[in-house]
């Protein structure tokens, strides 16, 4: 967890009750092969949001992803969330592939399995309800049995801090109870896959903490897999494993604070951003086996113009990630 700042924050002053408002059903496992994403815009031009995105998340897990602004962060988890469809590639949740879905099927999805927090927590809200009001709205995808076997909506916003306010509308909460709402409708039916785009920007340190500690929370209790773009270097420490897009695509991956580079579904690596600053397009790179899981990265001279002659190559380990599985 990011350092706190002086005093109680808002996670202290919560009840430590149960998130899950549901029998827990554990967490959904994500797989996308080449996945490739086009906008169309007014003037009939087509924007590449996705290049080929290849990546693997377990049951459970809990990923963050980072990069810069363009890069396809949101559309990707609005892709994974079944929002809209990729316009190439495959893309499964489980043992679903939601990329060939028919929308009734992937309504349920998202209803009752999959939760989208979009980014601004009011995207997520009806405005002019009362905080309650929202929660009982995301559960009306509950049989009527399992709502009354449910957590009691005040009993979840308590557990997110927010039941002196239950009975308020949206429009007079704050920035950070608005996100914590959000987050509150997000769990309400227990979802296997929860999927946050920047959930804390614009939050004071104390909110983002509160945030943060709920998506975590929720991953212990209920086993859900949990997937948030952020910005926030503190946001994006407090998680296991983090995907860094480049381009629309994962350029970069890191685990347990090691960084890695990725191979591209045609072999390509992109190297990381401090050396391709270093080594200019045309240096001379050789990557060779050490071992089962090291590679040798070595570099020649830049290639002057029709001369194809390496330099003195200058070593550098670089150890592979560990291959992905998806458990379904
Ligand atoms: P990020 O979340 O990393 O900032 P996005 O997924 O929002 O990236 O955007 C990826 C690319 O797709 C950007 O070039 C962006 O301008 C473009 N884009 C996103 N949404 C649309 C849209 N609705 N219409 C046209 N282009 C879009
Ligand atoms: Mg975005």
């Amino acid at each position: 967890m990011a350092p706190r700042p002086p005093g109680r924050s808002v996670v202290e002053e919560m009840p430590r009750g149960p998130v899950a408002p549901v029998v827990p059903t554990g967490g959904l496992g994500v797989r996308c092969s080449g996945v490739v994403h086009l906008y169309r815009t007014f003037e009939g031009h087509d924007v590449v949001a996705l290049s080929g995105v290849d990546l693997v998340i377990r049951p459970g897990e809990r990923v963050a992803f980072l990069g810069p602004s363009g890069s396809g962060k949101s559309t990707l988890l609005t892709l994974l969330g079944g929002i809209q469809k990729p316009s190439a590639g495959r893309i499964f949740l489980g043992d679903h592939e939601i990329s060939r879905m028919p929308e009734p099927e992937l309504a349920a999805l998202r209803s009752r399995r999959v939760s989208t927090m979009l980014q601004g927590a009011t995207r997520n809200l009806l405005p002019y309800a009362t905080a309650r009001q929202n929660v009982a709205f995301a559960r009306l995808a509950l049989t009527r049995a399992e709502r009354r076997e449910a957590v009691p909506e005040r009993d979840l916003l308590a557990r997110v801090g927010l039941d002196g306010v239950a009975d308020q509308v949206v429009t007079t909460l704050s920035g950070g109870q608005r996100q914590r709402l959000a987050l509150a409708c997000a769990v309400a039916c227990g979802p296997q896959l929860l999927l946050a785009d920047e959930p804390t920007s614009q939050l004071s340190h104390a909110d983002r903490d509160a945030v943060v500690a709920l998506l975590h929370d929720l991953g212990d209790e209920l086993g859900t897999t949990v997937v948030v773009v952020t910005h926030a270097p503190e946001v994006a420490e407090t998680f296991p494993r983090t995907v860094t897009m480049k381009g629309g695509r994962v350029g970069s991956e890191g685990h347990a604070g090691a960084e890695y580079v990725v191979v591209g579904a045609e072999g390509v690596v992109h190297l990381p951003t401090h050396l391709a600053e270093e080594w200019p397009a045309g240096t001379l790179v050789r990557i060779e086996p050490e071992d089962v899981d090291r590679l040798v990265v070595s570099r020649g001279a830049a290639r002057p113009a029709g001369d194809p002659a390496a330099g003195d190559p200058a070593a550098l380990g670089v150890a592979a990630a560990e291959p992905d599985g998806v458990d379904r």
